[in-house]
């Protein structure tokens, strides 16, 4: 007897993952890629099925973050599997360009079109399997490379897109960009979130704005955008992400995790 099985085309993997999420920054070093991947710890943290695409093809550090830096992905004849964050519960999968160069210390240098395909494919043919959300953590930048990214994966339609900024106004400027950027490409945004927002000692447990403060709140504000809430600088969470170590379970009163549980509650 033959079985007909439908083609990715007529029934996309992507059409089984309730909420797809993006999350963009302006420019490198504001912590996109720490807020995406903490944020998809989290969620998997409180139970959800959550998957994690890694399309920062010049700068992929989701492996390391996670602690899958040695693996590798396999393909199967229905697509690539995920690597499992925790191959027993398999509540986090994560696909990452680094997974597929082997050698971590290989630059990703490829011309648009070759990256276009490669977000293309990763986009059909991952087998996520039944998921709640999809953390898709993109290049920085409002490039042409960054908007032929962007549209690919509109064509999912997605929930919409964080902002990640950091409180000064440098970055702040830049996440103006990204706001008219998303507007332009009609990708909707979930809102603002402000990372690095303050120093809080281990010891006395007092604040310090290290940076000028609240920017990411006064922007979404002028912007009429949500603001999701504050990440403050946490050494501990730079060790974990730095060693792979799921910092929920490490220090499960943080208060990274209350940030992340205020952002979680608009998604
Ligand atoms: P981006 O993805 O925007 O380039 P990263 O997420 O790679 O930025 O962050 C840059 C560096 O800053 C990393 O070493 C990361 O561990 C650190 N970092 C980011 N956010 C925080 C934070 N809230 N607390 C402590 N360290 C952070």
């Amino acid at each position: 007897k033959t079985q007909i099985m439908p083609t990715l085309d007529d029934w996309s993997e992507m059409d089984k993952i309730k909420h797809k999420i993006l999350v963009l920054s302006g420019k490198g070093g504001v912590g996109k890629s720490t807020v995406s991947t903490q944020l998809a710890l989290y969620l998997a943290h409180i139970g959800k099925k959550v998957g994690f695409l890694d399309v920062d093809l010049c700068g992929p550090s989701a492996p390391k973050m996670f602690g899958l830096e040695s693996k590798e992905v396999h393909k199967s004849s229905a697509g690539w599997i995920p690597v499992y964050v925790d191959p027993e519960t398999r509540n986090l999968g994560v696909i990452s360009i680094q997974f597929l160069l082997g050698d971590k210390d290989t630059p990703v240098i490829w011309r648009g079109p070759k990256k276009n395909s490669m977000i293309k494919q990763f986009l059909q043919d991952v087998c996520w399997g039944e998921l709640d959300y999809l953390i898709i953590d993109t290049p920085p930048g409002t490039s042409d490379e960054h908007i032929s990214v962007t549209e690919e994966l509109l064509k999912y339609n997605p929930d919409g897109a964080i902002l990640v900024t950091t409180p000064q106004g440098v970055s702040i400027s830049d996440v103006r960009k990204e706001i008219s950027f998303c507007q332009k490409l009609g990708l909707p945004i979930i809102g603002i979130v402000e990372n690095m927002s303050g120093y809080t000692c281990p010891h006395c447990s007092e604040c310090t704005n290290i940076f000028s403060s609240e920017g990411g709140r006064l922007l979404a504000e002028q912007c009429s955008l949500p603001f999701l809430g504050k990440m403050p600088i946490d050494p501990l969470l730079t060790v974990c992400s730095e060693q792979g170590k799921n910092y929920f379970t490490e220090y499960p009163n943080s208060s990274t995790l209350v940030a992340l549980k205020e952002v979680a509650t608009s998604l």
